[in-house]
């Protein structure tokens, strides 16, 4: 297939774009410090290469106010600008283009300098802004202005001006963040005074040939967001003001709709981009728009433009999953893209732990030049035990250096427990990742032995020069007195096996799996695998900005399918493990299914009637309580008997994933274990 609208190169007058792709902002970390700017040029310089139209870098503040945290990236000086030509001067050398994101937190930043329109405190960092005089205002703008001539001066092609988000302009546009009664508040024309200012004193500053993207909060998803007509005032002022692309901004931080996460179906919000653009040619304004959030393959990225949804597509984590991506879809081989799962495990969440951003399906992001896959001056032969992401992993990159692999899986099908996770509502995209793996077996020839259960006794007698043992773990078994009664399951009967299950069911063990099994078993079957986008936008209380002001209404969630209560032994919040950025997705959307939650529960024995429990450690207060299944999730054991006799038998033995380790696993350790073991092999 080829993707004519993707791949058509865009004239912006005073310059050209190679094709629709701009690579959305994100933040590494590389960002923050001194020492990294050599891995950050490495990163967008294969990014470049990989043949994205134009990049966007994760934000850097205009001065110390603006910070994310202390001591984040910023550009305010000759000094700071010389550093950043190590990233532009690689980018160029790859025929890329690069703008700078200025990034304004306001009341977001995790400090105590912040400054805001009002000082009203953020529901997301625990700091309290200081109010803005006019005359700080000035400054701030001014800020602005010097960041992106220093962008200009440091190589960049051009700059994005953050004004989605709930960052420093979108407080100013706002009453829920603005309560000024100066010429900077009060009516919109005066909210919006700081953005256009902003636009219009840095275009003047930069000149005609520099490219500025203003990303522009489209729809806020808070109660007292911009109104629709705000918003396309706001898109032609900008346009007035000098922008030459005007990005989308879906949702601000604090916002209770999820907007980015694997359960948000794919171009969930390319619509509000249509409604913008419909407004601006209406009005005879032509300016690019971009279109962003969900977009993972060649193919919905296609048909976004095709449909007339927007002139360019943001595409962010796609491009941190593979960034050959733009360049393997121009060759028609968009079925050897790596795609992003939108799990946010690697990317998002480190970003928000403070840890240095990278991928979950390809640990390469970020660590281009800590991680090398060089082609091997020795062909071995190595034996792969385990199919689930590790083994695959491994076996991969190993034959892709030139090893001579051979892959084996007990079960007929690969992706281990990739298999049970796919199922989960809202995790579809799982599917993709094994699509993936299917294909880079066949591109590096790695000889795949499905249904195969090896033993010790076979492996010996192959002889390889390595065997790498990726044979995962078993459900722990939680030793509750009756539960080999035949109501009681395993996550594994429910998800692989499809064993029927009751309609009042618990689950014992509130960990990731717990959660996952709640939602297969409390989301009616209907609304499984996948809900339409109209079903997903009412489900989370998405409306139509043109009818109501922030776009967000009371949610309507599908009666659940079953009664559910989910239990674990400690006290406290469940899911508290779950990921930093996406817990809260799941706790929503169990308590939006009325599943309860118990914590502080010892499980004492299992009757035909259900599950006998006292609460606390003085074991008090017992209690019945009745269920039709009962489903075991209690956490899981590495499974490693390879591991012993392989070795007794002299041969070199590595291990990974959850045959190495099952505590706190998850796909982003397995992979990463297993490409980091094969690329040093
Ligand atoms: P496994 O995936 O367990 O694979 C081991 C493989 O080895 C299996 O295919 C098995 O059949 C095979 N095998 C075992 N013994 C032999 C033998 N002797 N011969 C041949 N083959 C053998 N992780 C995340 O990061 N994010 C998530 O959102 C997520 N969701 C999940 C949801 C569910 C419902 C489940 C069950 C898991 C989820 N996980 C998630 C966890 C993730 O799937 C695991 O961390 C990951 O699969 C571990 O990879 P692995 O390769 O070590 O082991
Ligand atoms: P887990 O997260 O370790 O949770 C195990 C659960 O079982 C806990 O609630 C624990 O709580 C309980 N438990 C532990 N020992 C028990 C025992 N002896 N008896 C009864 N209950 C016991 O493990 P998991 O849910 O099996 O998940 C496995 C891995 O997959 C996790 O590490 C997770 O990272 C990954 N995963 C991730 C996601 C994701 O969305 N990122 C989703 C699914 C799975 P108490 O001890 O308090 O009872
Ligand atoms: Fe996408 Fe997950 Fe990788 Fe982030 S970590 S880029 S969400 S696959």
């Amino acid at each position: 297939m080829s993707y004519p609208h993707l791949l058509a190169p865009l004239d912006l007058g005073f310059t050209r774009l190679a094709n629709r792709v701009l690579m959305g902002s994100m933040h590494t970390g590389l960002e923050d410090g001194r020492r990294h700017f050599t891995a950050l040029a490495a990163y967008f310089a294969e990014r470049a290469r990989g043949g994205v139209g134009l990049m966007v870098t994760g934000g850097f503040a205009p001065n110390i106010a603006g910070w994310t945290k202390p001591f984040a990236g910023t550009l305010a000086t000759t000094a700071a600008a010389r550093r950043h030509r190590e990233v532009t001067q690689a980018v160029h050398a790859e025929g890329g283009r690069i703008a700078l994101q200025i990034l304004h937190t306001g009341r977001y930043g995790y400090h105590p300098f912040i400054v805001a329109p009002s000082r009203i405190k953020s529901p997301i960092t625990p700091f309290t802004p200081f109010e803005l005089s006019a005359r700080g205002i000035e400054r701030q703008i001014r800020a602005f202005v010097r960041c992106a001539q220093l962008a200009r001066e440091a190589g960049y092609d051009g700059a994005e001006i953050m004004g989605s988000e709930g960052y420093l302009i979108n407080q100013f546009l706002v009453t829920h963040t603005n309560r000024r009664t100066d010429e900077w508040g009060g009516s919109y024309e005066n909210r919006m005074r700081f953005a256009i200012e902003v636009v219009r004193r840095t275009r003047a500053a930069v000149g005609p040939d520099f490219i500025l993207i203003y990303r522009l909060s489209m729809l806020d998803l808070i109660p007292d967001g911009s109104s629709w007509p705000e918003a396309v005032q706001l898109a032609k002022a900008v346009t007035a003001a000098g922008a030459t692309i005007i990005n989308t901004g879906i949702g601000w931080h604090e916002a209770r709709v999820p907007t980015i996460a694997t359960s948000v179906p794919r171009a969930a919000f390319a619509w509000v981009t249509q409604k913008m653009r419909r407004e601006l040619r209406a009005a005879g304004l032509t300016i690019p728009l971009v279109t962003s959030n969900r977009i993972n393959t060649p193919e919905v990225a296609e048909q976004v433009l095709a449909d007339g949804c927007a002139d360019l597509v943001s595409l962010a984590r796609p491009l941190l999953a593979d960034a050959e991506f733009v360049n393997k879809a121009r060759a028609g081989r968009a079925q050897d893209i790596n795609t992003c799962i939108a799990c946010n495990q690697a990317c998002l969440d480190h970003a928000f732990k403070n840890e240095l951003a990278t991928c979950l399906v390809n640990p390469r992001a970020a660590r281009e030049t800590q991680i090398v896959i060089r082609a091997t001056p020795q062909r071995r032969r190595y034996a792969v035990v385990g199919a689930g992401p590790a083994g695959l992993a491994a076996a991969t990159t190993l034959a892709e250096r030139g090893h001579a692999v051979t892959l084996y899986e007990a079960s007929p099908q690969i992706g281990g427990q990739f298999n049970m996770a796919k199922r989960i509502p809202g995790k579809e995209e799982f599917h993709e990742t094994l699509r993936y793996f299917g294909r880079r077996i066949e591109a590096t020839g790695v000889e795949l032995k499905l249904g195969t259960r090896v033993s010790a006794e076979q492996l010996i007698e192959v002889r390889p020069d390595a065997v790498i043992v990726a044979t995962g773990v078993r459900p722990r078994d939680p030793k509750i007195p009756g539960q080999d009664a035949p109501q009681v399951l395993s996550y594994v009967d429910v998800l692989l096996h499809g064993k029927p299950v009751g309609e009042r069911v618990l689950i014992v063990g509130a960990g990731g799996i717990g959660f996952d099994v709640a939602e297969f078993l409390a989301t009616p079957a209907g609304h499984s695998p996948t809900l339409s986008l109209p079903e997903w936008l009412a489900e989370w209380g998405v409306a139509d900005p043109a009818q109501v002001r922030g776009g967000v209404v009371r949610p309507q969630p599908a009666a659940a399918a079953r009664r559910v209560t989910l239990l674990q032994r400690k006290s406290g919040k469940l899911g508290r493990n779950l990921g930093k950025t996406t817990g809260w997705i799941h706790r929503a959307a169990l308590a939006m299914k009325e599943v309860e939650m118990v914590g502080g529960v010892n499980y004492e024995r299992i009757t035909p009637q259900g599950l006998w429990v006292t609460y606390g450690e003085a074991r008090r207060d017992g209690q019945l309580i009745e269920c039709d299944t009962i489903v075991l999730c209690a956490g899981q054991e590495p499974l490693r008997e390879l591991h012993a006799p392989l070795q007794a038998a002299g041969l070199a033995v590595h291990l990974i994933g959850g045959a190495h380790e099952a505590a706190e696993l998850d796909a982003k350790r397995a992979i990463d274990q297993g490409v980091r073991l094969a690329a040093t092999l």
